[in-house]
């Protein structure tokens, strides 16, 4: 029963995952409040993120941390998808979305 219930949570957890549907304009009001770099920063220890190193803030140029071509994806932070309000989403690189997915799913 226990085990179900984790179940349960883990998989409407993974649901909400892939749940995080905002709309264009508030996807840009987000990525726009971090000058369109991704949040997986050095050292923020993102949840979900841990101590994965974002490959965009590896680059050795002056816009460390910028999106590239592939575009980001919005993302909860705190994972709860209840709060939709502005301070709980974060824009990632499509790099670092997949990695926080893959984790979820393990
Ligand atoms: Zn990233």
């Amino acid at each position: 029963m226990k085990c179900l219930k984790k179940y349960i949570k883990k998989s409407l957890y993974l649901q909400n995952i892939d749940m995080v549907r905002v709309s264009w304009a508030r996807e840009n009001v987000i990525a726009g409040r971090q000058r369109y770099r991704c949040n997986n920063k050095p050292n923020s220890n993102l949840k979900g993120l841990g101590t994965f190193e974002c490959p965009m803030w590896k680059i050795n140029e002056n816009n460390k941390g910028s999106f590239d071509a592939s575009g980001f994806k919005i993302d909860y932070i705190d994972e709860d998808n209840l709060d939709k309000s502005n301070s709980n989403l974060q824009a990632l690189c499509n790099y670092c979305s997949s990695i926080k997915r893959k984790k979820v799913f393990k």
